[in-house]
């Protein structure tokens, strides 16, 4: 089946599903500039990701945390959302998308204007005090830090500061995880996009909708190892393909 043959179909699917969700990883945002993790060039192969616990434990770990984070945030600052971040705002506008579960921390969908945005791992739009509720704007923490070289502590308690993400070894947020679960399970269309899902529980979503009878549709350009459960993969970039799929369900109106 061509490309167009699959936007066909899946642009029926979604003028008729009750109950569509989509699911997004790194890769929807590449076109607006942020490296994913996994693809060649993408962040590890520059470096490995602090954990949690070691975060926690010493000074040395938080430092490289603060560093790794710092670097980054230049590319989350300035980047905008893209074409397939507006078009699922659109779809949200329109009604053909329930909600919009997300690994990513760039905050570009809610830039994008989607609204029902469930973050499993977090936002980088914010650091947190681990010890007190306060939350504080990143940039001029990382200004911070990148000026002095010393890691900041919370200027209300003295506590850990760390960006409101999900690090690994670190716990999902209950509810937001429970929420994606049920819309997981509730679902007849579930669209994956942008995603290796391989990071659990997270790549679990797929296979729970998938086992709960809801359609699943995969766009990635690597292969997945979920591609066999899926009824239709697109193996192309996710800005064209959602046009694609957008201009002929707008037509079908
Ligand atoms: P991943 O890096 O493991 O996989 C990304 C996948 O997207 C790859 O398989 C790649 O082939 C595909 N891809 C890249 N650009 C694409 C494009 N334009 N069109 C179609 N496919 C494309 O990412 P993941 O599965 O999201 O898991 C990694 C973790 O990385 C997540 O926990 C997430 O929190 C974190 N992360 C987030 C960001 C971000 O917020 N933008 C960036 C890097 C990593």
């Amino acid at each position: 089946m061509s490309d167009r043959e699959k936007w066909q179909l899946v642009a029926g699917w979604l003028r008729q599903a009750r109950h569509t969700v989509a699911f997004t990883g790194a890769g929807i945002s590449t076109e607006s500039g942020i490296p994913d993790f996994r693809s060649p060039g993408g962040i590890w192969s520059q470096s490995q990701p602090v954990l949690y616990q070691d975060f926690l434990a010493g000074a040395e770990a938080r430092h490289e945390y603060w560093r790794q984070k710092s670097h980054a945030h230049a590319d989350f600052a300035a980047a905008e959302p893209n074409q397939g971040h507006r078009v699922l705002a659109q779809w949200e506008a329109r009604g053909w998308l329930e909600a919009l579960i997300t690994q990513n921390i760039d905050g570009l969908h809610q830039a994008a204007g989607s609204r029902k945005v469930l973050e499993l791992h977090g936002t980088a739009r914010a650091i947190a005090c681990l010890s007190c509720p306060a939350r504080f704007d990143p940039d001029p923490l990382v200004q911070q830090f990148l000026e002095t070289d010393v890691v900041p502590e919370c200027p209300e308690c003295g506590g850990l500061l760390k960006h409101a993400t999900i690090s690994f070894g670190q716990p999902l947020p209950a509810d937001v995880l429970q929420d994606a679960m049920d819309r997981s399970r509730g679902c007849d269309l579930f669209l994956a996009m942008g995603s290796s899902l391989v990071v659990e529980p997270a790549a679990n979503l797929p296979r729970v909708a998938s086992s709960s009878g809801a359609r699943l549709v995969i766009i990635n350009r690597e292969p997945t190892d979920q591609d066999d459960l899926a009824e239709v993969v697109l193996r192309a970039g996710i800005g064209d393909t959602l046009m694609g799929i957008d201009e002929i369900a707008v037509s079908d109106r």
